[in-house]
Order: C-alpha cells, then sequence, then structure tokens
C-alpha cells in the first residue's frame, strides 16, 4: 500500500532562502524545458534528456542527479497534458532521488543537494512517520506549504493479512455523532462541533461583508476547516481501528453510496451534513485497517436507523426524534447512532454467516 510520509525540515533563515532559491532555480529549468520541448515537439524524458541534458546543467547549473529528476518531472506534467508547455510555479515541489537525499545523523538530519552544494538539515519526524520511512521508495519531494519546508517521502507499506473476525465493531457514521460503535461509544466530542459551529459563523460574516479581504480570508478559513476535518477524521479511525485491532474483532460499515441519500435532514442540519466528509472518515478507517490487517466489510444500509436492535422490530415510529431511538415493540431505548450501529453489526454477523449474538445493550 503507498503512504506518504511528510518529515518537516528545521532550516536556519540562511538555509530556507537557499533551499527557497534551489527551488526556484529548479522550476526555472522546467519551465525553459517544457516551453523547448513543447517548441520541438519533444516530450518524451528520454528524448528530452537526450535533447536538454547538458545544457540544463549548464545553463542552471543543476547537479546531474537534479537535472535528471527536472526532466522526468517535466515529463510527467506532459503526461497529464500534452497539448500546452506547463508553467512550473517558483515553489513548485521538487523531486529528489536518493542519491541527492541522504538521512544523516542517526536519521536527525537530512543532507540534501543544494544550489550552494550539500546542506545538513535538521528534521522533525513523528513516531508514527518515522515507522512509515523504513519502507519509502523512490524520489522524496521538497516542498514548501504555507511557508514551511517538507520532504514528502513515498512509501510502499506492506500490508497485513487480514485475520478472521468471528464478531464485528458495527460503526455509523451519523449526523448527531460523527460516528458511533456498537460498544456503545460515540466520536464526535464537543471540541468539534465548538470549532465547527465557530468556522461557520465566521464563515457567514466574511461572506456578508463580500469585500475582497473577506473573500481572502474565507480562503484561508477553507483551508483551516479542512485541516481541521482531516486531523479530526485521523484521530477517530485510528480508534475505531484500534479498538476492533485489540478486540479480536472486525469493522462493519454501511455501504457510503446510501448514506447521503438515507438522511433526510433538515435545513438546518444540511450544512453539517455536506461539510464534514464522511467519505474521508470512511477512506481512513479502511486504509487504518488494511495496514493493521482488520477486515472490514460492508452492510445494506436500509433502516439500520429504524431497526430495533434488540427485537428486530422495523418502524418509523422507533425515533421519536433526531437523537433517539425507543422501540414502540419492546421498549428498548439507545442513543440512535448507537443503535443503527449495533444493528449493522448485526448485519456483518448474519452476512459472514456468524451465529447471532445479541449485544450487549447498555442501559
Ligand atoms: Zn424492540
Amino acid at each position: 500500500m503507498k503512504l506518504v510520509a511528510a518529515v518537516k525540515l528545521l532550516p536556519t533563515a540562511d538555509q530556507a532562502m537557499c533551499l527557497r532559491a534551489t527551488l526556484a532555480r529548479c522550476n526555472e529549468a522546467a519551465t525553459w524545458l517544457a516551453a523547448a520541448g513543447h517548441a520541438a515537439d519533444t516530450r518524451r524524458q528520454y528524448d528530452m534528456h537526450k535533447m536538454a541534458y547538458a545544457e540544463m546543467r549548464t545553463r542552471f547549473g543543476l547537479a546531474a542527479q537534479m537535472a535528471v529528476r527536472t526532466i522526468a518531472k517535466v515529463a510527467d506534467a506532459f503526461k497529464v497534458n500534452h497539448t500546452v508547455a506547463p508553467v512550473f510555479r517558483p515553489d513548485a515541489a521538487q523531486p529528489y532521488d536518493e542519491r541527492i537525499l541522504r538521512f544523516v545523523q542517526d536519521g536527525a538530519a537530512v543532507s540534501l543537494w543544494t544550489l550552494e552544494g550539500r546542506m545538513v538539515l535538521p528534521i522533525v519526524i513523528g513516531e508514527h512517520q518515522k515507522r512509515l520511512i523504513v519502507f519509502r521508495k523512490g524520489e522524496v519531494d521538497l516542498c514548501l506549504v504555507r511557508g514551511k519546508w517538507f520532504l514528502a517521502a513515498t512509501c510502499d507499506v506492506p500490508e497485513t493479512e487480514a485475520f478472521q473476525a468471528e464478531d464485528w465493531l458495527g460503526v455509523d457514521l451519523g449526523i448527531v455523532t460523527l460516528a458511533a460503535d456498537s460498544d456503545g461509544r460515540s466520536y464526535s466530542g464537543a471540541d468539534v462541533e465548538r470549532v465547527r459551529s465557530r468556522l461557520t459563523s465566521r464563515k457567514a460574516d466574511l461572506q456578508r461583508r463580500g469585500t475582497k479581504g473577506a473573500k481572502r480570508r474565507l480562503c484561508k478559513l477553507a483551508g483551516l476547516e479542512a485541516r481541521f476535518r482531516k486531523h479530526t477524521n485521523h484521530v477517530i479511525s485510528k480508534v475505531i481501528v484500534q479498538t476492533a485491532e485489540r478486540t479480536g474483532r472486525g469493522i462493519a460499515l454501511e455501504e457510503l453510496k446510501h448514506i447521503r441519500g438515507r438522511v433526510t435532514a433538515r435545513r438546518s442540519q444540511r450544512s453539517r451534513l455536506h461539510s464534514w466528509s464522511f467519505g474521508q472518515l470512511c477512506f481512513f478507517v479502511r486504509y487504518k485497517a488494511k495496514r493493521a490487517g482488520v477486515p472490514v466489510v460492508f452492510v445494506d444500509p436500509r433502516y439500520t436507523s429504524q431497526a430495533c436492535g434488540a427485537c428486530g422490530l422495523i418502524d418509523r415510529r422507533n425515533r421519536p426524534n433526531q437523537a433517539t431511538f425507543k422501540c414502540i415493540g419492546c421498549g428498548h431505548e439507545a442513543p440512535a447512532d448507537t443503535n443503527a450501529a449495533r444493528n449493522i453489526r448485526q448485519r456483518a454477523l448474519r452476512a459472514t454467516g456468524e451465529v447471532m449474538r445479541p449485544c450487549v445493550l447498555a442501559a
């Protein structure tokens, strides 16, 4: 499985200037080569290399491997669109290969080729990224993201073979909570809700103003919200997968394509539904599960919200309101999301031919 590990660089101010100049030079060379290749109808890596390698090195002062990587970058851009010569931003990411990038000082720093020769840069790398980076394969991109320097390394992480699950952790991706599981745990958190409503009201504010400055701030806010959402989804998916792994269970999810259609949200809830990315959360659960060898099944989502997790009775009236489930047959009562998650678990047991076991129903 291909994953990207991010390594943060900690350059001094002088080093950062040199990195910026290096990136700019590589991209200047790339733009020049793209124009030359386009004009000469030469867009394949091999052909561009023959045509321009020597000139790239003398004209732009690139090291041999940097010239090679830059030619490859331009060839890749032509593969996406060969009808125009791409123009590279001065701070566009630049691929490096292992020969011009080395981890040194026991992995506490990297040695990187720059216009001023080799430069040793201290790095920060989290535990998770450290485990990933062992599997890095091929090139590493030097990127400047919002004023910070990163190396993005593609890693080919081996998958753990999935175990045979005899029981499932049912997970409902909901509206009231972001996710709830069949153990009765809900994943939402007041802070998620607080941040989200704060962002929403600030957005409305800026939209009303409609000035140029307000628009710029709106853009920034959108980025902030997306990063917050991604982080939250990472945290939730991690806990879900760890819970399943620790208890030797698989994970049962609803088939995603039905989720948006299923929910009849009131106007006030619609923004919450569409602003939160179910797709991303689902994707994170799936790939983290795959890495950990936790099996994942998808079940038919119909009536999971209206069926009773205790007696199985399906009735619209089992839902007196959005947040509550109360069975009109047996009187069983539970938070609506938890009840749905239990139904998802039951369906997974049925679908995989396991013996039905009643959930331990929390009072
Ligand atoms: Zn019931």
